[in-house]
């Protein structure tokens, strides 16, 4: 079955008024700044949307994104199979969700000039923070699993986390 496109910009008031869901994909090739980090994207992003308007008149757009992708495991050099998945739920109303103390339940998403959002930049961001820190195999399936995993320890010194040079500096 031929997947569809999801659109690239919404108006999200607009959309959750019609009350529309969508179901479909982001072609890999769009996910640039993904593709930067990973070493191949396996699958075109699927994607799943409703827009709403909630009892408070919040308008809501939840859904998920997922994909798959090929990381470097950490730990022995080799490529490996990851799955990337999140949740969504974001709103334009930022002023309803801080009077009413929902800011727990809603992710912040701005609109455009045009009173629209960019769904593929804010699922992109969502695929890349669903990442791990870390990426590597299952220990099961990992030729270098059984030795025990000393976190940093096969990290070149110049990748190392320069958060932690800092705080040797701070501690001397
Ligand atoms: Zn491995």
């Amino acid at each position: 079955m031929q997947k569809v496109k999801i659109p690239q910009k919404v108006d999200p008031r607009y959309t959750a008024a019609k009350r529309l869901d969508y179901v479909g994909i982001i072609p890999k090739e769009k996910l640039e700044r993904l593709q930067g980090i990973v070493e191949e994207i396996v699958e075109d992003a699927e994607v799943r949307l409703t827009f709403g308007v909630d009892l408070q008149g919040i308008t809501a757009i939840e859904g998920s994104v997922g994909t798959a992708v090929k990381c470097v495991c950490q730990r022995c050099g080799e490529l490996f199979d990851l799955k990337l998945n999140s949740e969504i739920r974001y709103t334009p109303d930022l002023k309803k969700v801080e009077e009413l103390g929902l800011e727990d339940l809603y992710d912040y998403v701005e609109v455009d000039e045009f009173g629209e959002v960019d769904l593929y930049q804010i699922l992109e961001d969502e695929l890349i923070l669903s990442l791990p820190s870390s990426p590597r195999h299952e220990d099961a399936d990992c030729p270098e699993g059984g030795k025990e995993w000393v976190a940093g320890e096969f990290i070149e010194p110049e990748k190392a986390n320069p958060f932690a040079v800092l705080s040797k500096l701070k501690s001397k």
